[in-house]
């Protein structure tokens, strides 16, 4: 008997076990050296084997569970010198002949008179019926093989889910004396099954029902733990960088003067977000704010509105893009929705003379320029700003580490960042922990659908010819060409082949552009600049267009080996197109004939939207693959799945009101 059980889970297993060595160096090989591990260790999946038939029901395309007596047990060798070990297998109504193959250990364990119970098919060969090798258990007081839902593990050497099932059951009393992890409150009002019976029954459950409550719990529990974590790196960096200084005033008359000069209505996603932000902005700390978008969802008048009310409050703001060509279409955009106000609004960039450059520097240190749009240079060591209020960071997953250093350098400012790569909501405040996620799931009114194909191989040539007419007619296209093999890191070799082949035999009457990612920055932000200004018709990529450029007359993505890429980006890609006047259209090539593969490809099809097509892709690769686990830090989930979007929002409301509760202000409105 055990008696401390606080120290029950932490017990080795080396010490209650009665195994061989083998058996615990395989488990250690699974990282399953005491108790509670041995408990975390899940069945992958269950055998539902509760439906018990009499020897009369037995039938030939089933498997059957049947419960009975041996007799006749013998065992011989067969012409080709093995074993085969016979009985007949017996209850009130009827008999069966049952054989098993080489397994001499069978006549060692049971003897006649035996009650069994044996799982299988039965066969019908040469004018008889008979059992080959069934699974076999003694009936005992408690079935642990057969006759209930048989939880089947993860096998490793030696370690089997009969052994584990065998190992495993003794221990499970223990989990009654379990302290339970999870406050008391959420227990109740979240109705969840308490802790260790949780525990007890993923390993040894009564039925569907409980299960499903027990692996509820414990997938609660997991992504509660990963809640709490963020939370409290949140908090920290509230803690930490405190701003009384940087208090931004938003002006109810401001907010409307804004909104009504636009030249459109704003969406309802968009009003939501200007809202939060509106709280954002007065609070004694420095936002730090999430928002994703999918491209064309309006990310940029959100981010003028912050921008607008930082320079009305006396600040200066950033706004910061990946590429020379992004800053350029932010700096126009910006114009538009902020020209009437007479800021002072500059660009930055590497292209222009020193003399200019400095004279922009020394504007910015003096507190004359209002916004500074550039690439991550203006951030650098030698800008200094007067008093910098926000920074704006589009697509920041572009931008290093260090970046938040270089902000605290100046100060601390309020930052936005602008994604159009969708994650799930609770999945973001995983991944980016300190920030808060607003999100933009509305188009604008009248916006285009991209119709989308897949094209098997055997329609290319059709494809082709009709692109060719499309690219007559003045349109250009986009060609994406997945990496051909590991070695190929920056795609060249694969865009290279296609290159060739396109310029010499499908499109030799076009002009053809090439981008891969061994070429330097400015070659590649040369070649995009002529495709934007018409004088490509057709850009040959690796992936690494993928960034929100706008060429309003490129009206066809095609993207070759799709199979390869995952939705949310082959979905980024699609955004490329369909920003002009002309129907757009996305070609998904494909050699993939497999139904259950080409299921993933035709959600492309069907969904518009990059967070429906992100929980489709969650839900079939999970986000280490989407993401890299490494990069992101996403832990893999034991029970939990990041796909169970209900889940998770109970969670997260959950942790938010146990947060709010511990005495930790509330922060963030509508969680
Ligand atoms: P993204 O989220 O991809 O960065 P943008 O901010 O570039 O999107 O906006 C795409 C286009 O949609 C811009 O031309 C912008 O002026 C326009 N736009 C933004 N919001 C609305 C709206 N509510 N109604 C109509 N057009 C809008
Ligand atoms: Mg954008």
């Amino acid at each position: 008997m055990i008696e401390d059980y606080s120290s029950l889970l932490k017990t080795r297993l080396s010490e209650v076990l009665r195994t061989t060595n083998a058996h615990l160096s395989a488990l250690k090989d699974l990282r399953i050296l005491t108790i509670e591990d041995f408990y975390y260790y899940f069945p992958k999946s269950y055998r539902d084997e509760r439906d018990m038939v009499s020897i009369s029901q037995l039938s030939l395309d089933q498997v059957n569970v049947v419960q009975g007596t041996l007799a006749k047990l013998l065992s011989r060798r067969t012409k080709t010198n093995k074993i085969m070990t016979s009985a007949w297998l017996g209850d009130d109504t009827g008999a069966i002949e049952v054989l098993w193959f080489n397994q001499p250990h069978i006549q060692r364990l049971f003897r006649n008179g035996d009650e069994v119970i044996l799982t299988g098919k039965i066969k019908y060969n040469g004018g008889r019926i008979y059992f080959p090798s069934p699974k076999y258990e003694i009936v005992r007081q408690k079935q642990l093989h057969s006759a209930r839902l048989v939880p089947c593990y993860h096998e490793h050497g030696p370690i089997t889910s009969k052994w584990i099932r065998e190992k495993i059951n003794p221990i499970l009393k223990g989990t009654a004396f379990l302290p339970d992890p999870l406050p008391e409150k959420i227990i109740e009002n979240e109705h969840l099954m308490s802790y260790g019976k949780a525990i007890r029954t993923v390993h040894d459950p009564h039925n569907e029902e409980e299960l499903k409550q027990a692996k509820e719990r414990l997938a609660f529990d997991e992504l509660f733990q990963l809640h709490l974590i963020a939370l409290k790196r949140r908090q920290e960096f509230r803690n930490k960088f405190k701003n009384t200084e940087r208090v931004v005033t938003v002006s109810p008359e401001n907010s409307r003067e804004f909104i009504l000069a636009l030249p459109f209505e704003l969406t309802g996603a968009q009003k939501k977000v200007i809202e939060e932000l509106t709280v954002d902005l007065g609070l004694p700390y420095p936002m730090s704010r999430l928002i994703q978008g999918d491209v064309g969802s309006g990310k940029t008048v959100v981010a003028a509105f912050a921008l607008y009310h930082v320079i009305k409050s006396g600040f200066q703001g950033a706004l910061m893009a990946p590429t020379e060509i992004l800053v350029r279409q932010h700096y126009h955009t910006l114009l538009e929705f902020l020209g009437r106000y007479h800021f002072n609004i500059q660009m930055l960039t590497g292209s222009l003379v020193n003399s200019v450059k400095r004279d922009i520097l020394r504007q910015i240190a003096s507190g004359t320029v209002d916004i500074v749009v550039g690439t991550q240079a203006i951030i650098q060591e030698n800008v200094s700003f007067k008093k910098l209020g926000l920074a704006v960071i589009d697509e920041q997953h572009r931008f290093g580490v260090r970046q938040r250093e270089l902000l605290q350098k100046q100060g601390s400012p309020h930052v936005l960042n602008l994604s159009a790569t969708p994650i799930p909501r609770t999945l973001a405040m995983v991944l980016y922990g300190d920030q808060d996620v607003s999100i933009l799931d509305e188009l604008p009114p009248g916006r285009q659908e991209i119709i989308t194909r897949l094209v098997p191989e055997e329609k290319r040539v059709d494809a082709e010819r009709w692109i060719a007419d499309q690219i007559n007619k003045g349109r250009q296209i986009f060609i994406i060409c997945p990496l051909i093999d590991e070695s190929d890191v920056l795609g060249v070799k694969a865009v290279t082949v296609e290159y060739e082949r396109l310029s010499t035999e499908v499109f030799r009457e076009f002009t053809i552009g090439l981008l891969h990612g061994k070429l330097a920055t400015d070659e590649k932000e040369h070649i995009m600049s002529k495709f934007k200004n018409g004088e490509i018709n057709i850009l040959v990529s690796t992936s690494v267009v993928e960034v929100g450029i706008d060429v309003p007359n490129a009206t066809i993505m095609l993207i070759e080996g799709a199979e390869r890429f995952g939705l949310s980006q082959l979905h980024q890609f699609r955004g490329r197109v369909g920003r002009g006047a002309h129907q757009s259209y996305c070609f998904l090539f494909t050699n993939y004939k497999n139904e259950v593969s080409l299921k993933r490809l035709k959600a492309m099809c069907e969904y518009a939207s990059g967070f429906r097509l992100a929980e489709i892709d969650l839900a079939s690769r999970g986000p280490g693959e989407i993401y890299g686990v490494r990069q992101s830090g996403i832990p893999d989930l034991k029970m939990a799945s990041w796909a169970d979007g209900v889940l998770l929002q109970r969670v997260h409301r959950a942790a938010y009101r146990y947060v709010a509760e511990l005495g930790i202000r509330k922060i963030t409105k509508g969680a």
